[in-house]
């Protein structure tokens, strides 16, 4: 399928962080907090985590090598704007010079919030948007134990505006991590569930990445590569946690997935995934999944031989269809593919109340990622794609 690249007139590209990949690596954190300057450690990573006896053995090297770590842990997944206040104390109290972000997007995206309120002040939705933050973060570790949203690398740390019931994304460079510390075997533990859910947000994040009007050649080559990757591998580490090549691979692409769509941008999945999950409290990765066959099939006349490039990555022989079928025929592995992961129906997910579809759609509509959806998308069409979501 030959898909066109998308050249804008004017873009850049940049991944910040230093990413120190190695199995077994979580070895190394003393050695890269002390290259860091830090003496006094604030450990943040939520009591999921720590039960899974990922972060003991964390604190203990940080200890050993008398970096005096602290611990925060005070918070939920999903972070609320509120939790991030408990956090600044908890680093204030220890005097933190450097923040350790351990655990899934939760747990880094409240290390950057913390850090954000360290050297900025205020309250973290007076940030909400992109290139509020006037000040660097301190330095910042961050270990992602699931794989999924790509924060660590990302320029963004997502909250939620308890007021508003809304997911907020806070976007600037200063909030990529300083270090990215990637050790697959930590993800072993991940349940089954929450692998399915956390493979197909970094699945969102690369087609998405891949399809929104912001895409340059190197974020599509980037998305392309860990879509390929997903599809390969995701399977199999929901089949068999303890599978380390699959938790590999998945850890990797989450990565490039991260860098893609962070130089880029993501689209209606997104918008509609961070709206409603601002009102229940749901797996974020099980809300842009959710959506993801319905923006498929809303985008897919926009560029039918892009939508169908992503159904080749995917290992689907398109060749003797036209773009229009090839497209069709991956919406439909995509719906059978969530199926088979398990991913919930929206009606089924506890709190969802259909007389609510209209606040989404407008959450949806005001969401940061809205502008670079390749079709125009007005509130009656989100709120379709919230209905469609609910009967299907
Ligand atoms: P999460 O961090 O909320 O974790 C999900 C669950 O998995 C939690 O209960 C946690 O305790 C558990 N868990 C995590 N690692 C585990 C392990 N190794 N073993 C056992 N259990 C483990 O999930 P997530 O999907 O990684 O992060 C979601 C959050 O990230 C949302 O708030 C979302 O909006 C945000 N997000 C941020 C970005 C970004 O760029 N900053 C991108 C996408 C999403």
């Amino acid at each position: 399928m030959h898909a066109t690249v998308n050249v804008p007139e004017t873009f850049e590209f940049a991944v910040p962080t230093r990413i120190v990949f190695k199995v077994g690596g979580v070895e190394g954190i003393a050695d890269e907090a002390r290259a860091l300057g830090g003496t006094r450690a604030l450990v943040v990573s939520e009591k999921g985590v720590i039960a899974a006896g990922i972060v003991d053995p964390i604190v203990r090297l940080l200890k050993d090598a008398g970096l005096e770590p602290g611990m925060f842990q005070g918070f939920s997944p999903n972070p609320k704007d509120i939790e991030c206040f408990e956090g600044l104390k908890a680093a204030q109290e220890h005097n933190a010079d450097i923040l350790i972000g351990v655990g899934g997007g939760s747990s880094m995206d409240m290390a950057k919030a913390i850090g954000i309120l360290q050297t900025n002040g205020g309250h973290p939705v007076d940030y909400a948007g992109s290139g509020l933050i006037t000040k660097p973060i301190p330095p910042l570790i961050v270990v992602p134990t699931t794989s999924g949203t790509g924060s660590e690398v990302t320029f963004c740390a997502v909250v939620t505006d308890t007021k508003n019931r809304v997911k907020v994304n806070i976007v600037s460079p200063y909030l990529a991590p300083t270090v990215a510390l990637m050790d697959p075997t930590l993800t072993r533990t991940v349940p089954a569930g929450i692998t399915a859910a956390t493979g197909m947000d970094a699945f969102c994040h690369a087609f998405e990445s891949y399809t929104c009007t912001l895409a340059n050649p190197i974020t599509e080559g980037l998305a392309l590569y860990a879509m390929e990757l997903i599809g390969r591998y995701l399977k199999l580490a929901v089949a068999d946690g303890d599978d380390l090549e699959a938790r590999t691979k998945l850890q990797l692409a989450s990565t490039i997935a991260g860098a893609a769509f962070t130089n880029s941008d993501c689209c209606a999945a997104h918008c509609m995934g961070e709206s409603i999950g601002g009102m229940v409290d749901m797996p974020h990765g099980v809300a842009c999944a959710i959506f993801l066959p319905h923006v498929f099939e809303f985008n897919m006349g926009v560029d039918p031989a892009k939508h169908a490039k992503v159904g080749e990555v995917l290992g689907l022989d398109l060749r003797d269809l036209s773009p229009e079928e090839g497209a069709r025929k991956t919406r439909e592995h995509i719906l059978r593919w969530e199926e088979d992961l398990g991913i919930p129906h929206l009606k089924d997910i506890p709190g969802v109340n259909p007389l609510e579809f209209d606040a989404a759609a407008q959450g949806a509509v005001e969401n940061l990622a809205a502008g670079s959806q390749p079709r125009t998308t007005g509130h009656a069409d989100y709120k379709r794609m919230f209905e469609e979501a609910y009967e299907a």
